[in-house]
């Protein structure tokens, strides 16, 4: 006996046997047989069905020939329980318990009086057996092939888009409606043929066996290739020769399965590049450290960072950024191994997880990888662009157990490789940590230090070769350090720069070298002052307002204040650059290019900007004896261009006079002095009046207590 898919729940209205059970016995009755003797010779098939025992109690003659017999003692004979299926024994149940409250249900069933099937419409409602428990008093209406309701079922089997098939339990195909005919794949012989993954038939056929009942998406092989399916399947029977069978309803939802695989990959994946994301290494992470545990293995983590990455980004654009990261996320997938994970961070940070329980040596050889493969030019937009990594290594287990501290060790690694001067690889080791902590101790006291009065500027004379005199100073930073003492830049402007404290120093310099002009100026001591701008101060929307503040200052001549810059500042086409150089340039300021030698040595920077100084990396006067000829080409160069030129470093009296003989204008370095403070300075001005005619060698090299 089984339910059929018209299910309708309504208030019992025939109450007639529910009345008399609650009566219990009436005067002169024998219980529950003498009621229903009245429906002995009824035409409406009515009979009682035992749900407990799963047997019948009780059947009119009519229903006797439904369930095809001639004796109501043959009928209680037959035990129906075997043959229910799950589902239809635990919806009896259920009756049993909704009867209690005078419920009753009206539905189309298919009987299987001896195994036939036999489809009517029924009404069940409670009555009471005479041993107290609930009973189930039916009463059928037999039903046609040819009624209405039959039809309906029949034509809408035939037009919806929902797949529905009838198996045998052993998997053989019995029927498909036209809708399931239409996407059978030809070679799919079996039920569990259709599946791509047999784990998903395993896994429908334990839950039908379990419940009777299963429900599963997985993908199948259709006409159409493979699509995803949600399909349900049920224990039921075949309608016709009532053997059991398997009922599979199917719908297509490769289209839902597709957005959302697409939704699920940009959760999990770097959009730029493709490469996974960190929320995928999260999520993959802990199934790694427990591999790599079970077999007693350790992981290599690659903190990966591209040098100097952001000045390719601000001179070229970031078209060519982007695609300059496209390349690096193709040659890390090019040089790693299939079980390697490749994650883009963001920006350009990148993590390479080795799989295989890497140990150093096999880590060191692939971070070399790493480092040759993207030390290769990469050509893009015809520029030919040169890129380097620093890659800090932390190692599962022995410098971390999970992935928050690893990837902290590994960037503490990879600031190490930085450093030690980029371009290298570097392992976490535990005293990396200390460093950071002093790190960010420096950080914290550099963020009062303008507010505490802690820096001071050092002055550098520069001397013309022309006039014999001291005609400027170059403007050098020194922090008064609560308890270090008195530091030099290297010490503290990289770490300015990387947290962007650098723009309010940087704006505490250019205000204090302009008063201090202003202050020498006012007591007739006419000398140019430099200052240098860091990579971010230039960049930084704050660096205009407040040079425009210092060319506004009553009495200030803007001529008297040079700006140092660097080349680097000046790669590519960018408009922005030539406007703000031109902006400076008409207030009235000087720029200066500085450290020239040390990056690209670009001669046509001259042309292109409003640059009037040139000041030559003491690294080239030091090493004269090789460098000779490329600097007398920039001094000449330089005097073609009318742009003064300043000699940097100059320590000994062979690099004065050579310089002098080819003609280079001005010079500082230790060879005259080193920077001191301004009060130090006072002497200069004193010396160069006495020197109108004089010697410049007479300037003997002073021993400060400053700088360097
Ligand atoms: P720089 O602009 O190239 O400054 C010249 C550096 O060379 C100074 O080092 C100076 O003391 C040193 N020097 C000068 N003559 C000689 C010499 O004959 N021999 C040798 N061996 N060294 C000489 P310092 O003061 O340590 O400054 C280092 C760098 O820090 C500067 O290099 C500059 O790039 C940066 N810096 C200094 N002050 C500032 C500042 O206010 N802002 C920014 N952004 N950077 C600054
Ligand atoms: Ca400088
Ligand atoms: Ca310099």
């Amino acid at each position: 006996m089984r339910a059929d898919d018209t299910d309708t729940k309504s208030m019992n209205s025939l109450r007639a046997a529910r009345s008399y059970a609650d009566q219990g016995s009436g005067p002169g009755d024998t219980g529950i047989a003498q009621y229903l003797s009245c429906f002995e010779r009824i035409i409406m098939p009515v009979w009682v069905f035992d749900i407990d025992l799963g047997r019948v109690h009780w059947a009119n003659e009519a229903a006797l020939k439904i369930w095809r017999t001639g004796s109501l003692a043959e009928l209680r004979e037959r035990d129906m329980s075997g043959e229910m299926s799950p589902t239809v024994a635990q919806r009896l149940k259920q009756y049993q318990e909704d009867f209690k409250d005078n419920s009753s249900f009206t539905e189309l069933w298919t009987l299987y009086p001896n195994g036939e099937p036999a489809t009517m419409r029924c009404i069940f409602s409670g009555i009471e057996l005479d041993d107290g428990r609930m009973a189930m008093f039916c009463q059928a209406l037999e039903e046609h092939a040819e009624t209405p309701e039959t039809l309906r079922s029949a034509q809408a089997l035939m037009h919806t888009t929902v797949m529905i098939s009838l198996y045998t339990p052993q998997g053989a195909q019995v029927y498909h409606n036209p809708a399931a005919r239409a996407v059978k794949c030809t070679d799919c012989h079996l039920l569990s043929d259709q599946f791509v993954q047999r784990a998903d038939f395993d896994a429908l056929h334990r839950m039908l066996k379990l419940d009777g009942l299963a429900s599963i998406v997985a993908q199948v092989k259709t006409a159409q290739g493979i699509r995803w399916h949600e399909i349900n399947a049920r224990e039921s029977r075949d309608a016709v020769t009532g053997s059991p069978a398997i009922l599979i309803s199917e719908v297509d939802i490769s289209d839902l399965k597709e957005t959302e695989q697409t939704a699920n990959f940009l959760a999990l994946h770097d959009v730029l590049t493709g490469l996974p994301n960190r929320t995928y290494l999260q999520r993959i992470i802990a199934q790694k450290f427990a591999a790599a545990e079970a077999l007693d293995r350790k992981l290599g983590l690659l903190f990966i960072d591209l040098d100097h990455f952001k000045r390719i980004n601000d001179s070229l654009g970031h078209a060519v950024g982007d695609k300059l990261l496209i390349e690096v996320a193709q040659r890390l997938k090019q040089s790693s191994r299939p079980n390697d994970i490749i994650v883009r961070l963001g920006g350009d940070e990148f993590v390479v997880l080795l799989d295989d329980g890497s140990e150093r040596s096999l880590i060191t050889n692939m971070a070399d990888r790493i480092q040759d493969v993207l030390c290769d030019p990469i050509m893009i937009n015809n520029h030919e662009l040169r890129i380097s990594p620093s890659i800090g290594i932390s190692v599962f287990p022995d410098d971390g157990n999970n992935l928050d501290v690893l990837m902290q060790n590994a960037d503490l690694a990879m600031y190490e490789a930085k450093d030690g001067g980029r371009n290298r690889h570097c392992f976490f080791a535990s005293h990396m940590k200390e460093r950071a902590e002093t790190r960010m101790a420096m950080e914290s006291s550099l963020r009062h230090a303008v507010d505490n009065g802690e820096f001071e500027l050092f002055y550098q004379p520069q001397v013309s070769f022309a006039e014999n005199k001291v005609v400027g100073a170059e403007a050098l930073l020194r922090w008064q350090h609560p308890t270090r003492g008195l530091l030099g830049p290297g010490e503290f402007i990289g770490l300015a720069e990387e947290s962007g404290l650098i723009e309010p120093i940087g704006e505490w310099v250019i205000l204090e070298a302009a008063r201090q002009q202003s202050e020498w100026q006012a007591d007739g001591n006419d000398i140019t002052v430099s200052v240098n701008l860091s990579p971010r101060q230039f960049r930084s929307p704050a660096l205009i307002p407040t040079i425009e503040k210092v060319a506004l200052a009553e009495g200030f001549d803007p001529s008297r204040l040079d700006l140092e810059i660097t080349e680097s500042m000046l790669m590519g086409d960018n408009n922005e650059i030539v406007r703000e150089l031109q902006e400076i340039h008409d207030m009235g300021f000087n720029l200066a290019i500085d450290d020239f030698g040390t990056g690209y040595s670009n001669l046509s920077y001259l042309q292109r900007y409003p640059i009037s100084c040139l000041k030559i990396d003491r690294s080239f006067v030091m090493d004269l004896r090789k460098t000779s000829a490329i600097t007398e080409l920039i001094i000449s160069m330089c005097k073609i261009l009318d742009v003064s030129i300043v000699a940097e470093g100059v320590e000994n009296l062979h690099q004065l006079e050579w310089l002098k003989s080819k003609g280079c204008h001005k010079y500082q370095g230790y060879f005259f002095s080193k920077p001191v403070s301004a009060p130090d300075f006072l002497p200069f001005f004193d010396k160069t009046d006495g020197q109108k005619s004089g010697n410049v060698y007479e300037f003997q090299p002073r021993a400060t207590i400053a700088g360097s």
